[in-house]
């Protein structure tokens, strides 16, 4: 600063008594002037630039606006480089609660929107918009002009306000129009117009009052009909006689103006004595009313409101002439200038061509301030706009500006204690500062320092005080906004905890109905498995219900249990940093620990679903190889194939759950994460349950094999297949070819990938190529079978076939239908059963089509396992209609009396009612194996439908995860990228199941 200039001039401290003395004595009516602590009386140097009239600077060239020439957010640019823009047209747009729009101060073209430096202490850049001149043009765009405002609404004004871009000419530049609303918020009483303008050399104010008196006159009613104020105060200093005169004439006319309504507020003039710092606005407040603005506080906060000559002026023209803020008076002033005076210069005009104006001395300026010698700050360059707070440039020459003094200890003299206008105590202030104690600083109200310099000037040490409490100040914004950051984050931690905690709750509750439905389900098949024991029909349907829990099941619970695991160990290693690093409040220790006690919770929770499932798996297991056990040998045949089926399904269900441990457990062992002793016992149980599954496979085929030949020379005994019989063959043929396919492919996969169990598939291939050539002899034995009895047999069968009720021959056609009549023919009772057993195999179906589409909608799931599911499901319903309609058939050819006696010639049936006479017995048998072929043809269009919609559910799940990995963040990629793998793998899985199908379809 150049207080060190000022200070080598002698100063004369008046009195505050004196100068209201001096007041009183001007006459009775004039009103009462108060005082204000402290304060000083530097030499003024107004005259330097108070004697030239005000006038209009030239158009510049070029103008540089700032976006930020206001308190609050910038203003938002709504121009492009390149556009042509009129004088006043809105070039940016207010931002925010507190913020002003922009206008183009010449007219011009946009040549470019950039950040460059501004004229601020901090010397920093700022986006601004520029604009060159376009020849000599300055083509205006106003807002609509309002002669008669008082015919408008008090909104329309605070908009046209706002519109205009009117802020505050004598301060930090605070919008005009929030500050026109206060009365929302505080009861105003008075309306001052700041006129004091104290500091030294700037004469802007002065020579506006002096020039539009009237204006702003006519301003402080604008600003009064907005906020309604008793009186309106103009608080002028004692060193502005020629304002004096031309504001009180002003008021006189206005006052003579019959045209216009009576003023509603007292209007007067108050001249104060010049002191610095009565422009502040607090000490003016004091001056006029005798209130103090509390600390921290606001002017409104005493029912008073401040403007500025050069606000009220644009207010009016804003107003009145629908003028935004493009221009503002600028005292040029200082020794170093040959012509100071004051100017109206447009926004963004070049401090160079402004001081040109001035005509520099010859021996140039040895330092330039924006603003006065007490408040201003050094400008290091002049190629800086003027902005709507600029008021003065003041260019110091180098006589008058002499090196700042050496700063010394301070001596303790109390003297900046007695000039400080904001009654603080700055020596203490400068030792916290220096110190950096910046909260004693704030405690000691650092806030409250107006800056005005007034300690400094009277420092004997020289001690720049006033830049140690900006010091002060900078680092207490920058720790309060740190704070601020820290506590944003804080709450952005916060709501993720809690979000993440209410997913998990989410996540827990469908584990539990889940587990829940499991339970359920489990226990209904015990209770099937129970009652099938009763009757040797329903021992297969027992054996299909009372099949072990689900691997889809018992795997979600252990991943469940696996998840809780991981959870309570994050909890735990969380809750152990916090209480290590010792940084953590006792609150979130507390909110830690209560995390890890409901994550054990989950755990525990976890493993009493999975262990109650496993139960159930167990128990159910051994019921339904009894009841496949005791089937077979009470019906004396080979287990039936679905039994088989089901069994292999277990079998392969359980080798996968074996490989999958497996790999679970290797990679925890290789990324040291995750329950290792956990995984090491699934791993066993998982083994465990595989050799049991293979066992009870290895079982039921032995039984199967034995049972085989019995049957077959039953066959061979007996007379040729029948046609159904010979088409269940082919289609077991076609099953088994398949198998063999699907079991050669697995092994090719994994000898090409290197990864699975190669000896065990290729036992498969050689198991399932065996399995193919027995289906291929037994349907060739079948076949030739057939051919021989087509060509002997033509008397029994056909006198039977032609419904012969009294044949008298009773050698071969005779034994041969007494050999099947007891096997086919079966009591009521055991017809109850196996509808019983129907509709439960037909739920089965039901359950698991449901299943596998609620898996494949979501995309979650073992897909495979529900479709094996199904397809054991459908083979079990199929098995049981083949077996139902096997026992109605037989119980409809044999009357009960023979079958119970055994007798090797029965009776001829009675024909049935609604059947024709001859031929009615063997009409009856060929409907019920048409029945049974159009039960299988229905079943196995069923089941080519649902495949085909599993397949076009898993390609749409499969493109949409393909979609969210394109489009997924680092964060989630990995996971995304699993989850097509699993849909990939699902829509194979399907698209081979549909093809088995089909190939069933077409051996049908
Ligand atoms: S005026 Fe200067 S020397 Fe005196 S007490 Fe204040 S800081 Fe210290
Ligand atoms: S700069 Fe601050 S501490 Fe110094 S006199 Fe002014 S208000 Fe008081």
């Amino acid at each position: 600063m150049v207080l060190s200039l000022l200070k080598s001039m002698v100063t004369s401290s008046r009195s505050a008594a004196t100068a209201e003395a001096e007041h009183s004595q001007k006459g009775q009516g004039a009103p009462r002037v108060f005082d204000f602590h402290g304060g000083i009386h530097p030499p003024e140097h107004k005259a330097l630039s108070n004697r030239a009239p005000l006038v209009a600077a030239p158009l510049p060239r070029e103008v540089v606006l700032p976006l930020s020439q206001h308190i609050g957010a910038p203003a938002q640019p709504l121009v492009e480089i390149g556009q042509r823009v009129k004088t006043g047209e809105l070039i940016a747009r207010a931002q925010g609660m507190i913020s002003a729009p922009v206008h183009a101060s010449i007219t011009g073209v946009v040549t470019a929107i950039e950040p460059r430096q501004i004229p601020h202490v901090s010397g920093l850049e700022d986006l601004c918009i520029v604009i060159e001149r376009e020849g000599e043009i300055d083509e205006w765009a106003r807002l609509e002009a309002w002669r008669d405002w008082r015919q408008q609404e008090a909104q329309d004004l605070i908009q046209r306000l706002q519109d205009a871009g009117v802020v505050g000419q004598g301060g930090a530049g605070f919008p005009s129009a929030v500050k026109a609303r206060v009365r929302e918020r505080h009861a105003i009483d008075t309306l001052i117009l700041n006129a004091a303008e104290c500091e030294p050399y700037i004469t802007a104010d002065d020579l506006t009052m002096r020039t539009h008196p009237e204006a702003l006159i006519e301003g402080l009613e604008i600003l009064a009909s907005l906020i309604g104020p008793e009186c309106i105060l103009i608080g002028i200093e004692d060193n502005k006689p020629e304002a004096v005169i031309a504001l009180e004439q002003a008021i006189r006319a206005r006052r003579a103006d019959k045209r216009l309504p009576p003023l509603d507020s007292r209007l007067e003039v108050v001249v104060v004595p010049t002191k610095y710092p009565s422009g502040g606005e607090k000490q003016l407040i004091k001056l006029l009313t005798d209130r103090e603005v509390p600390s921290r506080g606001l002017p409104a906060d005493v029912g008073v409101v401040v403007h500025n000559p050069g606000t009220v002026r644009a207010v009016q023209r804003a107003v009145c002439f629908g003028e935004p803020m493009i221009s503002r008076v600028v005292t040029l002033t200082g020794e170093a200038l040959q012509h100071p005076h004051n100017v109206e210069a447009r926004l963004g005009t070049s401090i160079a061509d402004l001081l040109r104006l001035a005509a520099p001395a010859p021996t140039g300026i040895a330092r330039l301030v924006m603003g006065g010698p007490m408040m201003g700050f050094t400008l290091e360059s002049d190629a800086l706009p003027i902005i709507k707070t600029t008021n003065c440039l003041l260019a110091s020459s180098p006589e008058s500006l002499p090196a700042p003094a050496v700063e010394q200890p301070c001596i303790r003299c109390g003297m900046c204690e007695q000039a400080c206008p904001a009654e603080l105590l700055p020596q203490q202030l400068y030792w916290f500062s220096k110190a950096r104690e910046f909260d004693k600083a704030e405690l000691y109200n650092l806030a409250d320092c107006i800056e005005c310099g007034a300690c400094s000037y009277v420092c004997p040490s020289q001690i720049p005080l006033v830049q140690y409490y900006r010091f002060a100040k900078g680092e207490i914004r920058s720790a309060q906004h740190e704070a601020r950051k820290s506590e944003r984050a804080r709450h952005r931690f916060e709501f993720k905890q809690a979000r993440m905690a209410r997913e998990e709750a989410e996540k827990e509750a469908k584990r539990q109905q889940r587990a829940q439905a499991a339970q359920k389900s489990a226990a209904a098949r015990a209770d099937a498995s129970a009652a099938a024991d009763t009757t040797s029909a329903s021992a297969s349907t027992a054996a299909a219900a009372a099949q072990p829990a689900p691997a889809t099941d018992i795997k979600a619970f252990k991943t469940a249990r696996a998840a809780a695991n991981i959870a309570l160990k994050k909890a735990e290693k969380a809750l152990k940093a916090a209480q290590d690093g010792g940084e953590s409040s006792e609150s979130d220790i507390a909110k830690l620990e209560a995390n890890v006690t409901a994550a054990k919770a989950k755990l525990a929770s976890a493993e009493s679903a999975l262990k109650a499932a496993s139960e159930a798996s167990e128990s159910a297991a051994p019921a339904a190889a009894g009841a496949s056990t005791a089937s077979s040998s009470t019906t004396g045949t080979a287990a039936p194939a679905a039994d088989l089926k089901a069994l292999k399904t277990a079998r392969a269900a359980a080798n996968i759950a074996v490989k999958k441990t497996e790999k679970a457990l290797k990679t925890a062992q290789d990324s040291g994460e995750g329950d290792i002793s956990a995984l090491e016992t699934s791993v066993a149980e998982a083994k465990a349950r595989l050799a049991k599954a293979e066992a009870d496979l290895k079982a039921a085929s032995e039984a199967s094999e034995s049972a085989a030949p019995a049957a077959a020379s039953t066959s061979a005994t007996g007379a040729a297949a029948p046609a159904a019989d010979l088409k269940a063959l082919k289609t077991a043929r076609a099953a088994a070819n398949i198998a063999v396919k699907k079991a050669e492919k697995a092994l090719k996969t994994a000898q090409d990938s290197g990864e699975g169990d190669i000896p065990a598939l290729e036992a498969s291939v050689t198991e399932a190529k065996t399995r193919l050539a027995k289906a291929e002899g037994d349907l060739k034995a079948a076949t030739d079978a057939a051919g021989a009895a087509q060509g002997a047999d033509k008397g029994p069968v056909a006198s039977a076939a032609a419904g012969s009720a009294q044949t008298t021959d009773t050698g071969a056609a005779g034994s041969t239908v007494n050999a099947a009549a007891p096997a086919a023919a079966a009591p009521s009772a055991d017809i109850k059963a196996l509808k019983t057993a129907r509709a439960a195999a037909n739920i089965a179906v039901k359950k698991a089509e449901k299943a596998l589409a609620r898996a494949s909608e979501s995309g979650e799931g073992d897909i495979e396992d529900l479709q094996t599911l199904l397809a054991t499901a459908q083979e079990n319903l199929r098995a049981a209609e083949v077996r139902l309609n096997s026992a109605q058939a037989g119980s409809t050819e044999a009357p009960p009396a023979a079958k119970a006696a055994g007798e090797l010639i029965p009776e001829a049936p009675k024909p049935a009612a609604g059947s024709v006479g001859r031929g009615s017995m063997a009409s009856n048998v060929t409907l019920s194996q048409a029945e049974i072929e159009a039960s299988r043809a229905e079943n196995l269009a069923k089941r080519h439908k649902q495949v085909s919609i599993a397949v076009k559910a898993a390609e749409a799940a499969h493109r949409k995860a393909e979609a969210a990995l394109s489009e997924a963040d680092d964060e989630n990629r990995q996971r995304l990228a699993t989850k097509v793998d699993r849909t990939r793998r699902n829509l194979e899985h399907a698209r081979e199941s549909l093809a088995e199908v089909q190939a069933l379809v077409d051996a049908q």
